[in-house]
């Protein structure tokens, strides 16, 4: 006997399954149809999801049609509601080196061709952009595009929730889904733990969602509870080859790997009128509420569902200090001195190509994904939540966003790879 019934029911409730369940119930109004819509979470908070750990960042210059057309589409979506989610669009100001400069002047052709305001500029006008930036070694060109800037994930991830609640659709918290029946291609219901029930309360609710989350299953006996679906979405960002593998699909492509972020204090330096910054080493950064917020993507970093913060410091040794610190105190000379104030880890879901995908399960009936879209999950939201409701319910993606037919599995080799990446 089921405790609740669906006809489409997500699995992860972050910025790409409240977007996607809002997406659908606005396309399901203006089409005056009804589906019942579910979202469960064991994170519905989303304390260790990704979507809370993001630098904020939204562009739309990708090498690939599908993640310009999904981010651009997103952009125009976040500009109608651009002082609830505190979109502040001051643009990407981007140092090149020889290879990313090289590429970025093979894309140009096709951001003109979708109307992006991106503008190449010579080393040399650097400090007219960047007054800050007093050392020039290794730069070839910089890249400033105003289609960009940065948001507030948590206000873009409550619009959406509370717009879809708003339309009926229910979401759950505490849930961890662990089992699902798939018979003839179809999912037909899903076994998750409850850990609702007071008794839990007791037990260091926290750490049990922190270690299902890095270990998988825990061998807690928590209350089971089931959800009936006519569809089945897997939106479980990088815990999303899990749900594959409970569907019987072995997902062999996505890869989790943890990515750290660091809060700083730096007086000397005002980077208030900036969006994104990001230099020839990859660090990137930007103003966060009179401090500035700092990552780098390390790529030695090994894969895995890793949620320690590691990089703090100022020891010789710490990581903030090696990969942070050094190289921005090397290209300006004003974060000599900065004061280490906090940091976190979020996990990235990685593909060979750094695409994500979007579409039907392949050898699947009823079962769909929006997942591992990188670093890139923020500013696709919104064009991926419309493109899989398109897909649902007409069974292909609007004109705009028709290119983003091309994220399903089923795509060549290499087509899709993504080079200027973070
Ligand atoms: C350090 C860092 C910086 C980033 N910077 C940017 C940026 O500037 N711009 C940008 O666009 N993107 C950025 N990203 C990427 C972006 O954060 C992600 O692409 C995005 O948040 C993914 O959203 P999601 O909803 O797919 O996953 P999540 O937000 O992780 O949500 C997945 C949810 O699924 C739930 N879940 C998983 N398995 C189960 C299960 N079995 N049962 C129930 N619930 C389950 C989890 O609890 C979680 O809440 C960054 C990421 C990191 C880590």
């Amino acid at each position: 006997m089921s405790n609740y019934s669906f006809d489409v029911l997500f699995i992860g409730a972050g910025i790409m399954g409240s977007a996607s369940a809002y997406a659908l119930s606005k396309e399901l109004d203006s089409k005056e149809q009804n589906l019942s819509i579910g979202v469960i979470d064991l994170d519905l908070e989303g304390e260790h999801s990704s979507t809370l750990k993001n630098a904020g960042g939204v562009r739309a210059t990708w090498r690939n049609r599908a993640n310009i057309e999904l981010c651009k589409y997103s952009i125009d979506f976040y500009e109608t509601i651009s002082e609830e989610i505190q979109f502040r669009k001051s643009g990407y100001y981007w140092m090149h080196d020889e290879r990313s400069w090289e590429e970025i002047e093979r894309n140009y052709p096709l951001y003109k061709k979708y109307n992006l305001p991106v503008e190449l500029y010579s080393t040399d006008d650097i400090p007219r952009f960047l007054s800050f930036v007093n050392n020039l070694e290794g730069i070839s060109g910089l890249s400033v595009s105003k289609k960009a800037g940065l948001i507030d994930h948590y206000s873009l991830r409550e619009h959406y929730r509370r717009h879809a609640r708003e339309r009926g659709v229910k979401f759950f918290d505490r849930i961890y889904v662990k089992e699902i029946f798939v018979q003839n291609g179809e999912a037909s219901q899903v076994i998750a733990d409850d850990l609702r029930s007071s008794d839990t309360e007791s037990k260091n609710l926290d750490g049990i969602i922190q270690s299902i989350l890095t270990e998988g299953e825990v061998g807690h006996n928590f209350k089971e509870v089931t959800f009936k679906c006519g569809t089945l979405i897997n939106t479980a960002g990088a815990w999303g080859p899990r749900v594959s593998e409970m569907c019987g699909f072995k997902d062999t492509m996505v890869k989790p790997r943890r990515r750290q972020m660091v809060v700083m204090k730096c007086p000397e330096v005002d980077l208030s009128s900036y969006g994104m910054i990001i230099d020839t080493s990859d660090i990137y950064f930007h103003e966060e509420s009179g401090n500035v917020l700092a990552g780098y993507s390390n790529m030695d970093e090994p894969y895995g569902y890793n949620l320690e913060f590691s990089f703090g410091g100022m020891d010789e040794e710490s990581l903030f200090v090696n990969y942070i610190w050094l190289p921005l105190w090397k290209r300006i000379s004003k974060f000599e001195k900065v004061k280490f104030i906090r940091g976190w880890a979020g996990i990235y879901a990685e593909t060979p190509d750094r695409s994500g995908y979007l579409g039907k399960v392949p050898g699947l009936e009823n079962i769909y994904e929006s997942i591992a879209h990188t670093g890139r999950g923020l500013m696709i939201s919104y064009g991926a939540g419309v493109a899989l409701a398109d897909l649902i319910l007409e069974g292909k993606i609007r004109e705009e966003l028709r290119s983003a037919e091309d994220l399903s599995r089923e795509r060549p080799e290499g087509d899709l790879f993504e080079g200027l990446h973070l």
